[in-house]
């Protein structure tokens, strides 16, 4: 049996960050992930807000200015001040780890997390591993999360293409359509190419090929985008909202954090963010114990945002998906926030 202070399972934005902060603050870390390389392959839309931190600029591959909505075939209502970034996801997650491993953390690929006893046993890769807390960092179907009974029960599934961009664009698109039930269509800029990616509720999982082939040619017709797919990948967005964060394994402490702890926007879907910070105060917790301030931050800073997400998308789910209802279920219409 390998001991040690903290076990991060996954080393996602949320695990390597747990990871960095539990190591910086003089802890025995060993974190697992079933990947052979950080952050690949990615899975993801690459779009942050504005706020992300300087430190990791090196993955900033391009600006972004403005967030220009696409209800069904009208004309776009392009909403000017939506700053953020588009990042190089590989290259971003792959730069959290190495601040884990520069902290002290134990990082450990290849590493996939088979079990979670009722004692807080880990079993991965053929070691049994214990320590008094362990940080669930391991993505929407979250195996920490759910030996403790926090699952993520409401998920979108998504698909994206990569595409050449044929212009510089510096505004991300969002497509709302009742074709696109319980989700989006996106096109995010990123240089030279661009995320072409739709979201829906996984009964309509079948549709999501045919919705992004179809996004895909009206976007060749209009010269914006190219007709090769550079890249194809997709996966689960939770978007039930957040999960009680911690629990107990008999005298191991469970604390969940990023997608685990359903974290995601149930809207939105983005989660990077949220799964850095709340990564991030994870390790200190997990360190200094301090296991209700982390509680108590989450709910403090996530819990009303996400909160009116979940009805936005509630109320929008119940709907016929008119344009009235696909406007107020958007974050960039008036109506959402009111
Ligand atoms: C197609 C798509 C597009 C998205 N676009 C955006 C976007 O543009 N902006 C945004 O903010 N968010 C976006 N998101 C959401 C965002 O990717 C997540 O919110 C974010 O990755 C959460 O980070 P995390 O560290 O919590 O989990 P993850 O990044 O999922 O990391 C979890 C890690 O745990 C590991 N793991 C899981 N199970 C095991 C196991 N049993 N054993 C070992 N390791 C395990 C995985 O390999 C993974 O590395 C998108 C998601 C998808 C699917």
């Amino acid at each position: 049996m390998e001991t040690a202070d903290v076990i991060v399972l996954g080393l996602g934005p949320a695990g390597a960050s747990a990871a960095a902060e539990a190591a910086r603050r003089g802890c025995k870390v060993i974190a697992l992930d079933r990947k052979h390389e950080p952050g690949k392959p990615v899975q993801c839309a690459e779009l942050v807000p504005a706020m992300i931190g300087a430190e990791l600029s090196g993955s900033v591959r391009q600006r972004i200015d403005a967030m220009a909505t696409f209800v069904e075939d009208d004309a776009p209502d392009v909403k000017p001040d939506f700053p953020g970034h588009m990042l190089d996801r590989a290259a971003f997650d792959a730069a959290l780890v190495e601040a884990a491993r520069r902290a002290g953390a134990q990082v450990r690929f290849s590493s996939y997390v088979r079990k979670i006893s009722r004692e807080g046993i880990v079993e991965a890769a053929g070691r049994r591993l214990s320590a008094p807390v362990i940080v669930g960092a391991d993505g929407p179907r979250s195996r920490a999360g759910k030996a403790i009974g926090a699952v993520n029960s409401e998920l979108v599934e998504t698909r994206q293409i990569t595409v050449g961009l044929l212009e510089p664009y510096h505004a991300t698109d969002i497509f709302l359509s009742r074709g696109i039930p319980g989700g989006y269509g996106w096109l995010f800029p990123k240089g030279d190419v661009a995320n072409l990616g739709a979201g829906v509720v996984p009964r309509h999982k079948a549709r999501l090929k045919p919705i992004i082939a179809r996004l895909h040619s009206k976007l060749v017709e209009e010269g914006r985008v190219g007709a090769k797919i550079v890249r194809l990948t997709g996966g689960a967005i939770p978007v039930g909202g957040m999960l009680e964060p911690y629990g107990a394994l008999e005298k191991t402490v469970v604390l969940l954090a990023g997608d685990a702890a359903g974290l995601a926007n149930p809207v939105t879907g983005a989660g990077i963010a949220a799964a850095v910070h709340s990564g991030r105060l994870a390790g200190q917790a997990a360190a200094t114990g301090a296991i209700a301030d982390y509680v108590e931050e989450l709910e403090d800073v996530y819990r009303a945002a996400l909160e009116r997400a979940m009805r936005r998308r509630r109320e929008l789910l119940g709907s016929n998906h008119g344009k009235a209802a696909l406007r107020r279920g958007w974050i960039a219409y008036p109506e959402y926030w009111t």
